[in-house]
């Protein structure tokens, strides 16, 4: 198996005339985090959103492990729906706000996945939500309803249940932008454990300190297209483009 977990190339999305992706072009080397930084505006979610097929891109290919799309060949129809599935499946999303379902407790919201969209055996299942939520510190909260849980700790259970599926790459949109302040920190510090785990990761943050300790690489979009790349130091602590030294000017 090779190295790379994730391969994009020549991919572009416009949603109608407004070209939004304009040629990415990356690879996320397996055990990694790539953390994606820009302006707003500059196709990051849309990016992120393309990796998982929740945007089709309209052209380019994307691999995540040992599955790989060419949206320039997509068939109509049942065979490329089937193929954007397989995709979406090698990864795991989570949002800038955690979605559970309101009327489940956490670790139902863990099982309810696996068991059943995967049809995964019940008792496994829930052994592995449990080991989860021990990670993510809310083995405690297992039978608590998302409701009894504070932002921060229902982001947690959006991860934990992220990875309850099983994914292949694991990929964050802007996960603490939703939350209070005092609450960020948290959710970063599980978001490091699972880095420093070998969980291969892709963010979307505005967390430049947090971006400089987590990220093995940091790619800087602007305009739909990667205007710069590299280590954390050269890229956040030393910035080769104006446009980069720029966005991080008005940000720190
Ligand atoms: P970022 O995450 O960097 O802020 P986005 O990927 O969210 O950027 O958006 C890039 C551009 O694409 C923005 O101009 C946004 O308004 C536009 N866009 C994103 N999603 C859609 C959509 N579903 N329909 C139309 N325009 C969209």
């Amino acid at each position: 198996m090779t190295d790379i977990r994730i391969e994009v190339s020549g991919l572009h999305k416009s949603f109608g005339s407004l070209d939004v992706l304009r040629g990415i072009d990356f690879t996320v080397p397996r055990g990694t985090s790539t953390v994606l930084l820009g302006p707003s505006g500059s196709g990051k979610t849309t990016l992120l959103r393309s990796l998982n097929v929740l945007d089709t891109p309209d052209r380019g290919i994307v691999r995540i492990d040992d599955v790989s799309v060419d949206f320039s060949s997509l068939p109509a129809g049942k065979a490329g729906r089937a193929a954007a599935q397989r995709l979406r499946g090698q990864s795991g999303m989570v949002f800038q706000s955690h979605n559970l379902f309101p009327h489940r407790t956490v670790l139902e919201n863990l099982t309810e996945g696996p068991v059943v969209a995967q049809r995964r055996p019940v008792e496994e299942v829930v052994a592995e939500a449990c080991v989860l939520l021990d990670q993510v510190g809310l083995a405690d909260k297992a039978s608590a309803y998302p409701y009894q849980l504070s932002g921060g700790q229902q982001q947690r259970v959006g991860i934990a249940r992220a990875l309850a599926l099983k994914p292949r790459v694991v990929l964050f949109d802007e996960p603490t932008s939703a939350l209070d302040p005092e609450l960020v920190g948290e959710v970063l510090a599980v978001i490091k454990d699972l880095a420093s785990q070998g969980w291969t990761t892709v963010i979307v943050t505005h967390e430049i300190r947090f971006a400089e300790h987590v990220a093995d690489q940091v790619l800087f979009l602007d305009g739909g297209v990667i205007v710069e790349r590299g280590a954390p130091g050269q890229v956040i602590g030393d910035p080769l483009e104006e446009r980069t030294r720029r966005f991080l000017q008005r940000i720190l």
